[in-house]
């Protein structure tokens, strides 16, 4: 066995009777907060690991500085993040298109569907306005405006539209062409 395979078993080994004391294995750190959450339960664990946290802020700092070193170095690993980066973004695109539409979203004007076909529009064509009002830049856009209607628990004046119809509509003064030619039929 290798002295660094030796070494990361026996930091395990210390860090797992740390933790298990912390956890409650056979003398839990907070026994109160034990007696009371009903033992090594999935809430008592999550105040421990708080607890640890809160006690131990340097190791988030450790945390931080060694995933920044695997980030450089680790292209699987950058790979990874970008994945759930990624994966994250289409969740809350999802959770708002949804919303703000049906499930699955479509747009609102010409009933297209695919995520990656449609976008949020401000019904009162205002969102430049919108945007700096609330986000401090003209141009922040995508991510940003999801997570901002998310956590404001999504305020009116929204709806999905795909691109096309919401150029055309911007191109056409508020309206788009397919609504225009639907009335004169
Ligand atoms: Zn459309
Ligand atoms: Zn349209």
């Amino acid at each position: 066995m290798s002295i660094q395979v030796l070494e990361k078993l026996q930091w395990k080994h210390a860090i797992g009777h740390y933790v298990n004391a912390w956890h409650g294995g056979s003398k839990p750190k907070f026994p109160e907060v034990y007696e009371q959450l009903g033992g090594n339960t999935k809430e008592y664990r999550a105040y421990a690991n708080r607890m640890y946290r809160l006690a131990h802020p340097e190791l988030r700092k450790k945390w931080i500085a060694k995933k920044a070193v695997r980030y450089q170095v680790d292209e699987k690993f950058r790979q990874s993040l970008r994945d759930a980066h990624r994966k994250h973004i289409q969740k809350t695109k999802l959770l708002v298109f949804t919303h703000y539409s049906e499930s699955p979203p479509k747009c609102a004007c010409c009933g297209i569907r695919g995520l990656d076909f449609l976008t949020l529009d401000h019904i009162n064509n205002d969102g430049a306005k919108q945007r700096l009002q609330t986000l401090g830049a003209k141009n922040m856009g995508g991510m940003h405006t999801y997570s901002w209607l998310k956590k404001r628990g999504f305020p009116q004046g929204f709806q999905v539209l795909c691109w096309n119809c919401n150029a055309a509509k911007h191109i056409n003064k508020g309206t788009c062409p397919h609504q225009v030619r639907n009335t004169r039929v």
